[in-house]
Parts: C-alpha cells; structure tokens; sequence
C-alpha cells in the first residue's frame, strides 16, 4: 500500500487549504510508474496569500529569544524524530532511493534541527573598538523577513529541513516550494511542523507543477527578501536575475561536476571504497557526485578492474527491497540525459565496461556503468550527468590533473586520494572548490559551511555561515554628546 501524507493541499497560515485554482496535479512513483495521488496546485493568488501570512508572522517569530525559537525547532525535531520511519516510506515512494537511504535522510533532518535550535541561542553582535572618544558603536545582527525556499527533488526532506531550521532559528518566516516530483515528502514535513506547534504563518508550504508563473509572483512580492534554492544552475541563474530586480538576498546551492583524483601514492582499497560509496548512492543524483574520476596511470588498471566488478554486482530494484543498492532515475527526463550523455561518450571513443544501457520499464531504470577512454570534450565531462555513470580519464601529473579538475564552470566538491601531505595540501589550495575532500568522501557535516564557487553557487549552508546567511548585519552608533 502507498505510503502517503494525510494532507495533500497547501499549508497557509497555519491551516491545509485548497489551491484557489482548485487544481491539483499527479505524483509518480518512478519505480512503477504508478500514480500515487494528487496534491495541490497553487496558483500566484496563493503567493500572495502565503507571503502576506508569512509576512504577518515575522514581527512576533522574530522577537521571540533564540532559546524559544530553538524551543519551537526541538519540538518538530522531536515529533519527526517519532515518524521518521513514516517519513522515509513516503520519500522512496516517490523519489525511489532505497529505503536505507531515506533513513538516512531523516536522521540528517534531525541532526540539522537540533543544530539549528542551538545556533538560535548564539547569534552574538560585535561592539566595536572606540576610534572616536565621542561615540560608541555596536553591531547588532537582525533576521532579514521572508524567506522563499525552492528545493529539489533528490535530497526532499533534507533540503527542505535544512533551509527551513535555519531561517527560522535566524528569526525569519519561511514560504516553501518543494519540487513538482516530489511534493509528498515536503507535505508530510510541514504536517510535523504544524503538529508540533510553529506558530501560524511561520512556515508555510505551496506545492504545483507549474514552477515558473509560482517562482516569479512569490519573487516578485518586496516581502520576500531572500531566496534560498537548491537545484540546476540553469533555474538559478533565472532566480538571481529576477531577485536583482529587487535587490532580494539569494543563496544558491547550483549544480557540481566533482573530481575525484586518484593519485599513484593513494590508498587505493580506500579510494574504491569511497567512490563506490559516493558514486551510486541515490542512483548518482547528488551534486556531491563524482562526475570525472581522474587516475594515475600507474594505478588505473587495478582501481577501473574493481570499480568495474563492484559496479557490475550492484543490485538495482526497488527502494522497498532490502536488497536494492541502487533505485530507480526520477523520471525520464532524467534518464533520457543519461542515455544521451553515454551514447555522446561511446560515439566519441569511450568504452563502456559494464552497463551503459537503460533497463526495461515501467519504471525509470539505468545500470551502474564505467566507462575509460574519456576525454575532455564529451558532454558527460562538461555537463552534470546526474546519474550512475562512472567517467574514468587518466593522467600522470600533478599539475596536469589539477588544471583539468579546475576546467569546469563548476566549483561544488572535489575529492583527492593521496598518501602525501605536501600534495594533499597543495591540491586543496589549487582546487577551485567550496569544498575538497581529501581521502574523505563524506566532507559535509552540520557544524561545516556548504556550498560552492564559481557557477555553483553564491552563499553556504551549514554551520555558522549558514544562518548568517538569513541575518542582516545592524550598525547602531551612539553619540555620546558634548558632555
Ligand atoms: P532539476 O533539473 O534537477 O529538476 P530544477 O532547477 O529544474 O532542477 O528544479 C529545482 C527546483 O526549482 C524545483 O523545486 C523546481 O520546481 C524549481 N523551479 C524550476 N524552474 C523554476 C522557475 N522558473 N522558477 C522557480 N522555481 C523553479
């Protein structure tokens, strides 16, 4: 039976109401390619009417101390702590990662929460030093109003939590907009926030399918004064555009196109491992994936010899099966750039060692693949593939590699396997990255800043950065007068 939320209209001002449209729009299940049911479909009158309830909110969330603040974020923390396992079913259901993943998910939910609930307590001011006898200055930190979250379709729950902890630890409001895939899971999050009592209009949630007309009323009302999204570089590129109109706040989370170098020095049983670990999870739909696996030739026959077996073995079903390793692609646009960015590959030269091919429906089904003889002007090298594909180039120098790595408009992650420290420190310098792991594929953790340089993004999320993000610094000087 389908796993499912028990509200499926829009969450405003505290109460489930239908779009003013009335319509509503298909979820699918991308295992099956079975209709799950139907949500609402905002419409821009709904905007407004969330907006203007998350505007309403602001002045009484934010002058609550960070410690009640923090109270309200342990509260859902709690509850979603309790549905957790509620919530991971309805994730898989309609996003199709295999159920361990999801779990994991949730417990990256509560980890963020529980953060954020802290950070509330410690957004500290500066007093600065007296340059002039007849005046004394302080620097206070405000939350800056409204925020609009829009957050993608392969991390549902995360995504939204994490953006949603922290402007509201920050003492903003927040109006959501989940992604037309996968509305399910960002309903059954805001039927905890509602449970656990946020006050009304603090969080509000529209879903629909239709993104564009939404994203530009929502941005298009001077109440809103940061958009924070997660998704293509493309979607966000429009979003500042449109917020340079207003001189709105943005961070952006966009797109990545990671290394992954793998030095002749390396730990290489540590280096396949941590590929394998990283590369198939979420059947390669992250921003973290390794895009360009680059080898030192020295090492390449070994590692592609065991990356290929343990590719060829991984278990590809349905995200229910406790066998499933690898789950279905979320629709077929998704797997048709697959397909497209192998068959460019092969068509240029490369060699396709296992998989390479999509698998029968219904369902949207693509095999764990590893492909050599890849080179720089295939399209898998310069676009994000976002799926389980395996692009293996070589190389036999230092600065041969680093130069490649950093040819890319993208600047997310890179990952560096080597046994050197001087190398090890020199390679994180020189990549043009927000974040470098090095001999460590899981870099991001709560406490950290995350996010990208050049076309990968503006702002961090995480840690302290993250909730500055949503805080407007306050200069307040004080003239003390003649006396
Ligand atoms: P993907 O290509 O991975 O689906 P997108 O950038 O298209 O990534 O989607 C990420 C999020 O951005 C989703 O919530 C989607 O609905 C939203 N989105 C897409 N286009 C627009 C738009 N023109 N305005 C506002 N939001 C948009």
């Amino acid at each position: 039976m389908a796993a499912l939320p028990s509200h499926r209209e829009l969450y405003v001002d505290g109460a489930w109401i239908p779009s003013t449209g009335r319509g509503t729009f298909p979820v699918t299940d991308p295992a099956t390619e079975a209709v799950l049911c139907e949500v609402a479909d905002a419409t821009p009158a709904d905007a407004e009417r969330a907006v203007a309830a998350a505007a309403a909110a602001f002045p009484s969330w934010s002058a609550l101390t960070g410690a009640q603040r923090g109270a309200h974020l342990l509260a859902a923390r709690d509850l979603l702590a309790e549905r957790a396992d509620r919530l991971a079913r309805i994730m898989t259901q309609e996003q199709g990662k295999p159920l361990r993943e999801s779990r994991n998910e949730i417990d990256r939910c509560l980890a963020f929460l529980e953060w954020y609930a802290g950070e509330a307590k410690r957004i500290y001011g500066e007093v600065l030093p007296v340059i002039d006898p007849g005046r004394r200055q302080q620097v206070i930190r405000r939350p800056q109003g409204v925020v609009l979250a829009i957050t993608p379709w392969n991390f549902p729950a995360m995504m939204l939590a994490r953006k949603t902890a922290t402007a509201l630890a920050a003492g903003c409001t927040v109006v959501a907009k989940p992604a037309e895939q996968t509305p399910l899971t960002a309903l059954a999050l805001f039927e905890v926030f509602d449970e656990a009592g946020l006050p009304p209009g603090t969080v509000n949630l529209l879903t629909t399918a239709d993104p564009a007309p939404l994203g530009a009323a929502l941005l298009g009302d001077r109440r809103v004064r940061h958009v924070t999204f997660t998704g293509s570089t493309a979607v966000g590129k429009l979003l500042a555009a449109e917020a340079a109109k207003r001189v709105q706040h943005v961070s952006l989370e966009l797109g990545g196109h990671a290394p992954f170098v793998v030095f002749d020095d390396a730990d290489v049983d540590l280096a396949v491992d941590h590929l394998l670990g990283l590369k198939f999870k979420n059947c390669g739909q992250t921003c973290v994936n390794p895009n360009r696996i680059f080898v030192h030739a020295a090492v390449r026959d070994d590692f592609v010899k065991r990356v290929t077996a343990a590719a060829a073995g991984l278990r590809v079903g349905n995200g229910f099966d406790d066998e499933t390793e690898v789950g279905p692609m979320i629709d077929r646009d998704g797997l048709e750039k697959v397909e497209a960015h192998v068959r460019d590959a092969v068509q240029q030269g490369a060699r396709v060692l296992t998989g390479g091919e999509a698998h029968p429906g219904p369902g949207f089904w693509y095999a764990p693949t590893v492909l050599t003889g890849v080179h720089a002007g295939m399209r898998l090298c310069r676009e994000e593939t976002f799926g389980p594909v395996t692009p293996v180039l070589e190389f036999e120098h230092e600065d041969e590699v680093t130069e490649q790595a950093n040819a890319t408009d993208y600047g997310l992650v890179a990952y560096v396997y080597t046994g050197s420290l001087a190398r090890a420190l020199r390679m994180s310098e020189a990549l043009e990255f927000g974040v470098v792991g090095v001999n460590d594929n899981q870099p991001g953790t709560l406490q950290a800043p995350f996010g990208g340089v050049k076309e990968s993004g503006i702002g961090r999320e995480g840690g302290r950065d993250g909730i500055l993000e949503f805080l407007e610094p306050k200069l307040v000087s004080f003239g003390l007068g003649p006396g």
